[in-house]
């Protein structure tokens, strides 16, 4: 579900235009408050939902389910270090989901910047910059031949 912002709640901090990764959160030049250009576009990764400091961003029901009746609030809490989410279903039952916002501490992941250019060898490897290190993991899962079996139908 894409996002909104309640721009009653927005101050305009543009968090949620730096973190974006699909470049939709504009500020508008005149309000001077944040608005999702694009909901088409939206990853709903929920990046902008779980920066923006004013809880101002809340995603948007689907038009073909929402109008049934259900709803989708969502509750970034800083101090607690958590975000929550609350579905109501339409026949009135509700489920409760709760984690941390990021699961490291602000500013401890270094920019690219910081890093070692990648060797030469690097650019023929199939694995992504810093990978599997920045993964937490020795070794990226890949399949072996002998678990490649052929169907014939
Ligand atoms: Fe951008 Fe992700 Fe927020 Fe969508 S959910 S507006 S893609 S940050
Ligand atoms: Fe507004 Fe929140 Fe975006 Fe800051 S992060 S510009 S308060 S919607």
């Amino acid at each position: 579900m894409p996002t909104f912002v309640y721009m009653t709640s927005c101050d305009g901090c543009g968090h949620c235009v730096d973190i974006c990764p699909s470049d939709i959160m504009h500020i508008d030049k005149i309000t001077r408050r944040a608005y999702n250009i694009e909901p088409n576009m939206c990853w709903e990764c929920y990046s902008c939902v779980k920066a923006c400091p004013q809880n101002a961003i809340d995603a948007r029901g689907y038009a073909d389910f929402a109008p049934l009746g259900h709803s989708v609030r969502v509750l970034r809490e800083e101090t607690k270090g958590t975000i929550s989410w609350r579905l109501r279903f339409r026949d009135g039952r509700e489920k409760n989901f709760e984690s941390p916002i990021r699961t490291t501490g602000w500013g401890t992941i270094p920019s690219p910047s910081d890093l070692e250019p990648p060797s030469e060898e690097a650019f023929k490897s199939q694995e992504l910059a810093h990978e599997p290190t920045a993964l937490n993991i020795d070794k990226l899962p890949a399949l072996t031949p002998d678990q490649l079996k052929q169907v014939l139908v």
